[in-house]
């Protein structure tokens, strides 16, 4: 992967910066505690760049004839979707660097979801995403994203920093240049990541890769889409079981039989959600640490993010 720290944009606020409309933030724990030894973060805080500053009238999501939009609270609802939406596209377009975005949930401006939206009187009128965070993920459609609350529940934090992962390395391959070797490299690493997360998406990006004679950056488009698309799914545990089997059956001949059935005690434990997945994972590493194959060690699904993170709890 390289000694490049991975970047990932995030709301401000998140960080500890008191750029919220009454001029507290919205200090995480874990994103500042955890994930900041590992990646590094871009922060952005689009109210403040579109200068309503500290304190300001709150926002929120109105529903208008002109569709959704975000008004302020005073000023007889100053309208700023415009210049919110604006600044989205200008951050998304410009070289930023960055693998994944960390938005705040529920807000006007940054939720990527289910953000309350109301109607002429007041009244909640379904939900809809933020406006500034909408730009970035119209714009960046692959780029992997999340909010802070949702990065509580192990399993959504495991996929999304999975695929920030997965986009760095990507990222890392488009700086080097675009080849069909290069490209089939990359398939090869991620052979084992894929499948626990969908079976149909190894064959269709297998024989993307099978056919690499015409336009390679036009097969590269079409295999990070059907990539980034496949892993948005969460890895199935029965999948995840299913590729511990298949790798431990690589060097299982040279495992005594105390070793063997260690492995596959763990990896059966695995399957029935009575271990977490970093036990057989562990495992697997020790052996091939003692039994070195250069093509199995780069496996993304064996080291697929940084470790510590907290992720793979499962
Ligand atoms: S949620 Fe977004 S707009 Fe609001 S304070 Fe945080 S970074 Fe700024």
């Amino acid at each position: 992967m390289g000694n490049k720290r991975i970047r990932i944009a995030i709301s401000s606020c998140l960080l500890g910066e008191r750029v919220r409309y009454d001029g507290n933030h919205k200090r995480d724990a874990y994103i500042n505690d955890v994930l900041s030894q590992h990646f590094e973060f871009v922060p952005f805080c689009p109210e403040m760049a579109i200068g309503l500053g500290v304190p300001r009238a709150t926002l929120r999501l109105r529903l208008s004839s002109h569709g959704v939009r975000a008004v302020q609270s005073d000023r007889g609802g100053h309208d700023v979707t415009r210049a919110l939406a604006a600044y989205g596209r200008r951050v998304a377009g410009s070289d930023t660097g960055i693998s994944g975005y960390i938005f705040k949930a529920r807000s006007p401006s940054c939720g990527p979801a289910r953000v309350k939206v109301y109607d002429f009187n007041g009244s909640p009128s379904g939900t809809a995403m933020g406006i500034y965070a909408s730009a970035i993920m119209e714009t960046l459609p692959l780029l992997p994203v999340e909010d802070e609350g949702r990065l509580n529940d192990p399993d959504l934090r495991d996929s999304f920093i999975e695929r920030v992962w997965v986009c760095h390395c990507w990222h890392q391959l488009l700086e080097k240049g675009m080849t069909a070797a290069a490209l089939l490299k990359f398939h090869t690493e991620h052979k084992f990541l894929i499948p626990a997360h969908s079976r149909t998406a190894l064959r269709v990006l297998g024989q993307i890769t099978a056919g690499l004679n015409h336009d390679v950056n036009m097969a590269a488009d079409h295999y990070v889409q059907r990539l980034m698309q496949a892993l948005s799914r969460p890895a199935r545990r029965v999948n995840q079981a299913n590729v511990l089997q298949q790798v431990a059956g690589f060097f299982q001949g040279a495992l005594n039989a105390s070793d063997r059935k260690e492995l596959h005690d763990a990896i059966d434990s695995f399957g029935k959600a009575d271990l977490p997945i970093i036990v057989p994972l562990t495992l697997i590493r020790h052996h091939l640490r003692q039994n070195p194959h250069a093509w199995r060690e780069g496996q993304r699904f064996l080291e697929s993010r940084p470790r510590a993170t907290g992720t793979r709890r499962r």
